[in-house]
Parts: C-alpha cells; structure tokens; sequence
C-alpha cells in the first residue's frame, strides 16, 4: 500500500520561534514534518523592528530577518512548510487530523501547537468601529502611514514603548498613553522615550476614538482627577498584551482561564502526542528566546513520543 502524502511524523502549527524550532529539531530528528505556516510565516516577530535581545545577534536583528533566517534553516534541514492556516483539527483517534483553511486533511503520529498569541483590542466601540481607518495595533506594519502626523499609543508595556520609538521615525508627536503612573518596559527601552517627539501621558484611559470617517483624535481620561482631555491626532496604536490563539484548541484540550494551553512542563498537554510551544503556552513571560526553547522541549518530546508509540 502506498503511503498517503499527505501523511507525517509530526505536524507543528504555527511558524513563530517555537515552530520553527520545532521543525529545526524535527527534522533534524528524522521526522516527517510539516508546519502550518499561515499566509506569512514568522508569527509576531515579522511585526516587530530591531530585535537585540536574542542570543546570536551583537547587532540588533529585524525581525522579519530573524524568522527569514529559521525558516531557511528548517526547510534545509527537511521540514515542509505550507502557507496555510490550520482550520479544524481532530484529536479523538490516531492518527490526528489536521485540516486546512483551504480545505486538505493532513494526518500525523504526533502534534506540536506553536500558535503563538495576537494583540488584545479594548473594546470599545470607537476603536472597532476605526480599526483600519486610523486605529491599529500593529505599528510595524501601519507606521508610516502617519507621515508629520500625530499619534497616540495605548498601553504601558515593551510593545508600547517599542511601537512609541519607532513610530517617532515617521510622525510628528507620539503621545504614548498608559492607564498606571509606572510603565513595565525594560530600562533600555525606558531610556529611548527620552525622545523631544514622545509625551508620555500617565494615569489615563481611553474613553473614546473621535473621528468622522477617519480618526481626528482621542479622549482620555485621567483616572486620578477624572479630567477629560482631548488629543489630537490621527492614528491610534493599541499596544496592551496579548491573548493566546486557541480558539481551535479549546474544546479538546485544557487551557487556564485566559485560554492559555495548560501543559505538565515538558510541553505535554492533556491529550498524549499533542504537545504546545511558545507564548500559546506561556502566559508569564513571552519571550522569542524562551519560545524558541520550549519549541525545542516540544520537538525533542514529540520525537520520543512517535518513537516509543506505535499508530
Ligand atoms: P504586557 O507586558 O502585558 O503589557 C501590556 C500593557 O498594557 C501594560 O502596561 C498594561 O498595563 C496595559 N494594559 C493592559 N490591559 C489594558 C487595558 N485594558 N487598558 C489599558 N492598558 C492596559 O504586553 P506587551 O507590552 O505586549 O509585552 C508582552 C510580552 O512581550 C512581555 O513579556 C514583553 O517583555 C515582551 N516583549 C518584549 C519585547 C522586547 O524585548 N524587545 C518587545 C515587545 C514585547 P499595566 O502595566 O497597568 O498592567
């Protein structure tokens, strides 16, 4: 009986630190493997700029090249790659499957979720209804649409204070807004708000996007006074976190109460052969560097898990 093609050791989802990792050590290992790479393989980092703190790199790295450099690895090394997302996934019986958004079964001993996590939105309704006419939350990819203009960032973070340097190549003003009197950025980002376009906006909140068709400002208000203050400025960056991508997951696996996929600290979930890498699995610390080790526990567990098991 020929084997079916669309049959693997090891199919990894998501492209991001952890599955590229993974997919190094797979098939590095011997594995047949395949990872779901989406549309654009490289997960959060092809958003970010200049990253120096992964190993490797005296010199700050982009992003986009640090995901190239993986990819490019993996692939030499035997793993495919396809530019699909994962649309349905079946872990009742063995072997898994995995169906694509584009509508092909792919069949596998053993699963490594590396599904990564995306950008949290407020809610309100002004900032939905300008998503894409103003409001983003990716500075990366929607920066330098604000040429001379203003903008505000959201949130107190290292993507805050990320998105708020790198947004002062492009526009005029960068206000960056967050909700405490403290940021949580690190001190060398900290050192680079010290920027003559950056005003930092403490102890506020955003109440509402303003705009007509496109955004003309914010209101903010100060959670201290309670005052009210209107900024001007036509581009709104949200840059408060994360949530874990696991909306395929959740009902076959167990996940906390943020949806973060619940595993025994070797990358194991609670169905055997399904193992999960990366910020998908890491509420606390979500770094690429810590990604890419858990994508290699994944890998390495995965490879005795097929091994020791038969289907
Ligand atoms: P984060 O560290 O969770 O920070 C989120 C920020 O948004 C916090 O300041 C938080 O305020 C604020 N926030 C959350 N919910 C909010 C709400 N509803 N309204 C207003 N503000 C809200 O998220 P992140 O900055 O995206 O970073 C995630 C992880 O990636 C971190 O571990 C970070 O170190 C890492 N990262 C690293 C780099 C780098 O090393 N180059 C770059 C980017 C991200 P509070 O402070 O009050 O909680």
């Amino acid at each position: 009986m020929t084997e079916n093609p669309n049959s693997y050791d090891i199919i990894i989802i998501g492209a991001g630190p952890a599955g590229m990792t993974a997919a190094v050590y797979c098939a590095r290992g011997g594995a047949k493997t395949l990872v779901f790479g989406g549309i654009a393989p490289g997960g959060q980092l092809l958003m970010t700029t200049e990253i120096e703190n992964f190993p490797g790199f005296p010199k700050p790295v982009a992003g986009p090249d640090l995901m190239q450099n993986m990819l490019n690895q993996a692939k030499r090394l035997g793993a495919e790659v396809i530019h699909e997302e994962a649309a349905d996934v079946k872990f009742d019986k063995k072997p898994y499957e995995i169906t694509s958004a584009g509508e092909n079964s792919f069949y596998c001993k053993a699963v490594i979720i590396a599904s990564g996590a995306r950008a949290r939105w407020l809610n309100l309704e002004s900032e939905q209804k300008f998503i894409g006419k103003g409001v983003s939350a990716c500075a990366t990819c929607d920066g330098a649409f604000f040429r001379n203009k203003e903008v505000c960032v959201i949130g107190g973070g290292d993507t805050a204070a990320e998105d708020a340097v790198f947004l002062t190549k492009f526009a005029a003003r960068v206000y960056l807004i967050h909700r405490r009197d403290k940021l949580r950025t690190a001190y060398r980002l900290q050192e680079r708000l010290k920027n003559p376009k950056i005003e930092l906006v403490y102890d506020s909140v955003l109440e509402q996007v303003m705009g007509d068709k496109k955004v003309s400002g914010v209101k903010i208000k100060n959670v201290k006074t309670g005052q009210i203050r209107e900024i001007p400025a036509q581009g709104v960056f949200i840059a408060i976190g994360h949530e874990p991508e696991t909306k395929l997951f959740r009902d076959s696996l167990k996940t906390d109460e943020k949806g973060y996929i619940l595993t025994d600290g070797k990358t194991r979930t609670s169905i055997e052969g399904v193992f999960a890498a990366g910020d998908v699995a890491d509420p606390l610390y979500k770094q690429a560097v810590i990604a890419s080790g858990t994508g290699c526990m994944a890998a390495l567990e995965a490879l005795k898990y097929i091994e020791n098991t038969t289907t």
